[in-house]
Parts: C-alpha cells; structure tokens; sequence
C-alpha cells in the first residue's frame, strides 16, 4: 500500500517531531538538527514519489530494498486504463514501453502491453485528485505517482503535474521508471541520483540510468538473463503484432524502422526500431548488433522521430519534436537544441545530402533545414509528392547513401531514390526492408 508523507502533520509533541526530523535529515543524508532548517524544507517541498521510504537502521546506509512482495512469475502484462490529458496516447505509450524497457533490457522478466479488454497484471492510470483508492493526489508539484508492490499491480500518475517527454515539464520517463521499480517488488534507496531515489527522478536521474544500486535489486529478485535485449527482438514468438504467415524468422525482420542514418566516418548504418532499440547495420554483413539506444547515444533514451548525418563533419543529428540532438562522429552528444519555429509537420525522416542540403519529412511535406540557425529554410516547403516523384507519403525513415541515393522506408518496405534524376530506381511496397538491409537474419529458408 502506498502511504503519503506524515510527517509535517502527524506529530503532536515537540520531542517527536524533532525525532521524526532527525530520522528523516539521516536518511536524506541532510545534516541531522533536528530542526525545520532550510535544506530539511527545500527537500520536502521537492516533487516526490508517494511511495513511503524504509526506515534506517541508525548509522547506517541503506542500499536498494528487494523483495517487498512477490509476483511468482516472470512474464507480466501491463495495460494503459486511463491516459494523461497532458501528452498524447501515443507518446504516453512509447515512453511506458521505454521505462518498462529500463527493467526488463537488465533482469529476466518480460513485460509487454496489452490493449482492449484483455486485464493486465500491472493497472496504469493518470488521475486527479481523490481517485478511490484512499490515497487523493495533491496538485502540482508534492506527490507526482503512487504504486503497489507486488502482485497488486496498481501504478497511478498524478495528471495535475505538466507531464511531459522530451520538452520543459515535467519529464516522466524517469518518473514511470522509477515507479515500475515499485511494481516489480523494489523499494526506495536514499542513493542520490539512483533510480529508486524518491525525491524528483526527473531532474535527478533524467535518461534513467540504473544505478549498480538498481541493478544489484532488480537482479537479486529476476536474475539476469545473458543478453535479453538480443535474445526479445530476435524470438519472433514474442511479438504480439508478428504478421499471419510469416513464421521462422526473428521478431526484428517484421519491425519498420522508425528513424535511420549512414555513418560514414563509422561506416555503418543505424535504424532504430520498438522505440528503445538500436540496430547497428553492416553494408557487407548485415545486422551486426541490437542494443538500448541510450547505450550508443546517451541522453537518447527513446526513439528520435528522425535521423541524419552531416556527410562533411561526419557529425550526427536526431530529430524529436522540436529537439534536434548532435552528437559528434565519435558519437558522443555535443548539444541538444531547441528549434525556434514549428516544424511544418510532425518530423518523420530526414537526410542529408551535403551540409546545405539538409531535409526533413513529415506526413505529407517536406522541408529544408539550415544547420546554422536550427530553423526551417524559409520557401523550402513542398509536398513529397512534387518534391520526390513516386516516393509515398508518410515515410517513416531515409538514409543517404553516395553519390546520389536515398533509401526511403515505410512501414515493411524500401524505395531507392535517384537524386540525379529525380526518380525512383527500385523498391516499392513489395519490396522487402529488413531482408535487404538485415541480410541473413531476415531472408527466409525457402526463398
Ligand atoms: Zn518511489
Ligand atoms: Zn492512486
């Protein structure tokens, strides 16, 4: 069961008031008075889990707390009830898969989501205010989620708070993550900067990052698996949409790839896929490698709605809503900057021809993008159908490739691009992404 703070209202006497104090100034690791000073009040006031904290034994530190219940199996399903009136269903979905993927990439548990009528051992609702569980939710700011331990499977969200993904509120991947921690039977540590921590995971521990705390209880209550991110996208089995017929061949060969680019100074290609998954994509050999984008690209922790490298500095940008993020041919992050204008349309592709020649795609148009000012190239907008004869709209990635090629993806398939002739070369809906681009893994036995 969840329980809210007591401590500002509950305590009558003066002696255990300042107990109550002491005993939260230790495990906070403030300076213990005993007092209301000011670094005891900043703390409290700092948004908070609503989870209770574990008592300290006196002196000593607490490290992560496994073990508060039991689910009994390793396969669990969670279930979106109630959205955010503050960020779109899609989104909220995309980033519940990533906080779910921040446990399940390290520990021998599978957690997939399930849709309609189907029950779900993990509940996730945003909520206002009283809900009917006892425990109402207090507005902006205090108490920003609640959950059960297991096998309860309750995970609440408060929905006065800004949420947000990627922007200036309040951040909730890291929020989500931290409570599915709850979910799966951990409690709080009082490491600053851990996942478990209670206080503020969004400023605290922004890309979600598993501290040895973390991964020390998540492993000491599933174990670990030898390389569960390889092994979920490579077992087509467990994939809920795997198409009719299509049997035999990993789960990977039936995903569309979200976002791609070529690295020339790497010399691979990158595609993201199931909105935390990176494939790092040999021209020669094919798949060479699946893993968690944040562990190629930190900061990244979900998918980007776009990709492309700047051939002339070999530096790479992804695109996400109105970020673009650079990263150096190194692949380490050089910045994060905010567009100053709108994007005429939801970013979904992009390449890069030279370094003047940037675009970017969204549904229906297509636009050029100035490097310099991070802004949309006045009078460059035209619709992809005019711009690029015979390439479909709603694309969901391109890749340059030299002298003259563009790779373009929707959903399962592939059109080349002439830029020379402005044509398309080869491709078309039937024409097949992953067997192509992923080679071996992906090229049935009876073809
Ligand atoms: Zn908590
Ligand atoms: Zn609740």
């Amino acid at each position: 069961m969840p329980r809210l703070r007591s401590l500002k209202t509950s305590n009558t006497s003066d002696e255990s008031t300042s107990y109550a104090l002491r005993t939260f100034q230790e495990y906070n690791h403030l300076p213990v008075t005993g007092e209301l000073d000011d670094k005891t009040v900043k703390l409290m006031n700092t948004p908070r889990c609503g989870m209770q904290d574990k008592p300290t034994p006196h002196g000593m530190p607490l490290a992560f707390s496994a073990g508060n219940g039991d689910w009994g199996k390793k396969v669990l399903t969670y279930k979106i009830s109630k959205s955010s009136t503050k960020v779109t269903a899609d989104t909220i979905r995309s980033t519940i898969a990533s906080s779910v993927a921040v446990w399940t990439s390290v520990a021998d548990i599978t957690i997939t989501e399930v849709t309609g009528a189907a029950t779900a051992d993990i509940d996730i609702r945003f909520e206002f205010g009283a809900h009917g569980d006892g425990f109402p939710f207090d507005g902006p700011g205090g108490i920003v989620t609640h959950a059960w331990y297991p096998p309860d499977g309750r995970l609440h969200f408060d929905d006065a708070e800004a949420w947000d993904v990627g922007g200036n509120g309040a951040e909730l991947f890291p929020i989500c993550a931290h409570a599915v921690g709850h979910i799966l039977g951990l409690g709080h540590s009082n490491v600053p900067g851990s996942m478990m921590y209670p206080w503020d995971p969004a400023t605290g521990n922004p890309a979600a990052v598993l501290s040895p705390d973390d991964l020390a209880g998540i492993q000491s209550s599933f174990g670990t698996t030898p390389d569960p991110v390889t092994q979920n996208l490579l077992d087509a089995n467990d994939l809920q949409s795997r198409p009719a017929g299509l049997v035999g061949k990993p789960a990977v060969c039936y995903m569309s790839f979200q976002a791609a680019t070529k690295s020339p100074a790497m010399d691979m290609t990158i595609a993201f896929v199931e909105d935390v998954y990176v494939l790092v994509i040999d021209d020669d050999v094919g798949l060479r490698r699946i893993t968690r984008t944040e562990s190629i690209f930190s900061g990244i922790f979900y998918n980007p709605d776009a990709a492309f490298t700047n051939p002339k500095t070999s530096y790479t940008y992804f695109i996400k809503g109105k970020y673009v993020y650079e990263f150096d041919y190194n692949l380490d992050p050089v910045s994060r900057n905010m567009i100053t204008e709108d994007f005429p349309e939801d970013p979904h592709a992009a390449f890069a021809r030279s370094e003047n020649e940037i675009y970017i795609f969204g549904a229906t148009k297509v636009w050029k993008f100035d490097l310099q000012t991070k802004s949309v190239v006045p009078g460059s907008e035209s619709l992809i159908k005019d711009a690029f004869r015979g390439v479909p709209d709603d694309i969901d990635a391109a890749i340059y490739d030299k002298p003259n090629t563009v790779y373009f993806f929707k959903e399962l398939s592939y059109y080349v691009y002439d830029l020379e002739t402005n044509s398309v070369t080869e491709g078309g809906p039937e024409y097949d992404a992953p067997a192509t681009f992923l080679q071996d893994k992906c090229i049935s036995d009876d073809q």
